[in-house]
């Protein structure tokens, strides 16, 4: 279960990016977080995971976020992880393994193969000793869900992960994320792509600096909701 409560992130403008955004995901789910460009998804998922300064009160199954740390995985927006730092896609699946373990321990052969299973889940096995920069966006991409696949990390949260990616990548992401959620994981999800929204997600959070609807995708993505949330954005036609 994942509660925010009354979450407002300012950066020092003269409006919050985020403004008292309230709500609660008791189930575990595929979640979309929609809105315009400059909405404040960014800072919203920022907020609720502490890397920016907020007022107001989250909690991960009744717990803060320095109890249960170990138990979330994040993949930033267009991943700030340079892509032509010299590791391999197979250490850089192993990173997902430092949360649980003490910084100076060795990776044991077990945690290996762990890492490798992860990367046969998503199709990337064949190239484990590949540099990263020599990837493309959506096999980069499906190396860090690989990342978070060794991390067993119980919420999820990705930035916009379809975003330059191929759909074959997309497609292996998705389905991924899909079994997550049935082994009772929570995954939010940034994603802009309206044409999918139906299809990928169960429930959805609809926002513009505050929240404007969250629901059952199927009730939630409607006309109303839609113009509500980009209204201001359709009527500069940069929709
Ligand atoms: P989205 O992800 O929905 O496109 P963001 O969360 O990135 O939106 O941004 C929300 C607002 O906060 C925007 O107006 C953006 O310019 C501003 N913003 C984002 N990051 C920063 C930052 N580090 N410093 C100052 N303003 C920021
Ligand atoms: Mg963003």
């Amino acid at each position: 279960m994942l509660t925010v409560q009354n979450l407002t992130v300012s950066y020092g403008g003269s409006r919050p990016a985020v403004e008292d955004v309230s709500f609660e995901i008791k189930k575990p789910a595929l979640i979309g977080i929609l809105g315009p460009n400059g909405a404040g998804k960014s800072t919203l998922i920022k907020g609720i995971l502490k890397l920016v300064s907020s007022k107001g009160t989250v909690l991960f199954n009744q717990q803060p976020f320095s109890k249960i740390q170990r138990e979330i995985a994040y993949v930033e927006q267009k991943s700030a992880i340079d892509d032509t730092f010299p590791i391999t896609v197979r250490e850089c699946v192993s990173l997902g393994l430092y949360p649980k373990m003490s910084w100076f321990k060795k990776i044991s052969k077990a945690q290996w193969e762990q890492v490798d299973a992860a990367l046969e889940k998503v199709n990337m096995l064949s190239y484990k000793n590949n540099q990263i920069g020599e990837l493309s966006g959506g096999q980069f991409q499906r190396v860090l869900i690989a990342r978070t696949l060794v991390q067993q990390a119980k919420f999820i949260f990705l930035d916009e992960p379809f975003v330059g990616i191929d759909a074959t990548s997309e497609q292996v992401i998705m389905s991924l994320l899909r079994e997550l959620r049935d082994e009772g994981k929570m995954v939010l999800i940034v994603h802009h792509d309206l044409s999918k929204v139906d299809n990928y997600f169960d429930e959805i959070l609809m926002m513009d600096q505050h929240l404007i609807a969250k629901g059952p995708t199927k009730e939630t993505f409607t006309k109303e909701q839609l113009a509500k949330t980009y209204g201001a954005a359709l009527g500069l036609g940069v929709l």
